[in-house]
């Protein structure tokens, strides 16, 4: 079983619809969407939820009123700003869940045990059927943080449907960025593809993204998409991925069956699968097969 993550430096890159079309194109994938606090690869690919859980990364304090004497300590203590204070009220002293990280600080210094310091619900987790297999999906609360450990969930949920099952590839949406949700996304993953564009923030953005992997040590493989709009700016990308030890994986072409696809809510290799970008996609995936059948991957 291999597992490749697909991710970009930033959002916006076509990342999700190319995670869609691979998924097309393998041969009944496990399909993991770790773009918690963002997902969208449900809208193409339409899940029906079998199974659906709470999600609970942290833990959030709260003050039991009848036990504080407004001794102001967790307020001291706070580093988050969370407790605030109000001398016309009693007990003077609040937390505020939403600015609370669950540190635990202010419940372990607490000299009354005021302070009830318990898990909190962050989100909730789904198993779901999709046409091309199945896939592990999550839905982080508004506000909520804790999106690392929620992707850690799902990468372990689809890994364990995927030697359940006996199938041979699990394909994740990654999160954009190079943040803690992008860590837990890419460690111990066999493959990276990293997709980009042919712009100034683009490049900015694989070159951190590239720094990242490597720091890893994970095997990382390019995409262009839409390479044609800005050549001279795709070629510099290459170049300077090819120097970070970066493999070309593959280039799309601008086409707007892309956008078509996306408003039939369909993968653009099923939605017109002789276009020009599903033709670069499929060439894509193609390489992505040698790379992993020549077991360059870990
Ligand atoms: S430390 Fe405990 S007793 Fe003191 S104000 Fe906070 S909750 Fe109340
Ligand atoms: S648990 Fe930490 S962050 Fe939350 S209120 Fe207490 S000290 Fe502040």
């Amino acid at each position: 079983m291999k597992e490749i993550v697909v991710i970009s430096g930033k959002g916006g890159t076509g990342k999700t619809s190319l995670v869609a079309s691979l998924a097309a194109l393998a041969e009944r994938p496990v399909l993991a969407d770790c773009d918690v606090d963002a997902a969208d690869l449900h809208l193409v690919l339409e899940p029906e939820i079998k199974h659906s859980a709470e999600f609970s990364g942290g833990k959030t304090a709260s003050i039991q009123t009848e036990k504080c004497i407004s001794c102001g300590k967790c307020f001291q203590l706070c580093r988050f700003g969370a407790v605030s204070k109000d001398e016309s009220r009693q007990p003077v002293y609040t937390i505020e869940a939403t600015a609370c990280e669950g540190c635990g600080v202010c419940s372990y210094f607490c000299p009354e045990n005021a302070i009830d310091f318990k898990s909190s619900v962050n989100g909730r987790w789904f198993i779901s059927d999709t046409r091309y297999g199945p896939m592990v999906h999550a839905k982080l609360g508004i506000a909520e943080e804790n999106s690392g450990k929620m992707v850690s969930l799902v990468r372990s949920q689809a890994k364990i449907i995927a030697e359940k099952e006996k199938l041979d590839y699990i394909l994740v949406d990654g999160p954009p960025g190079i943040g803690c949700p992008v860590i837990a996304s890419v460690t111990g993953a066999d493959a990276v593809l990293v997709v980009t564009e042919p712009t100034v923030s683009g490049q900015h953005d694989l070159e951190r993204v590239v720094e990242l992997v490597r720091h890893f040590k994970i095997p990382a493989y390019l995409c262009i998409n839409k390479f044609d709009l800005n050549l001279e700016t795709s070629i510099n990308i290459e170049k300077k991925a090819m120097a970070n030890g970066v493999r070309l994986a593959g280039r799309i072409r601008y086409d707007r069956s892309v956008t078509f696809a996306q408003v039939k809510k369909l993968p653009v290799v099923v939605a017109i699968a002789n276009s020009p970008a599903a033709q670069d996609i499929r060439a894509t995936w193609d390489n992505i097969m040698k790379i992993i059948n020549n077991e360059e991957c870990r």
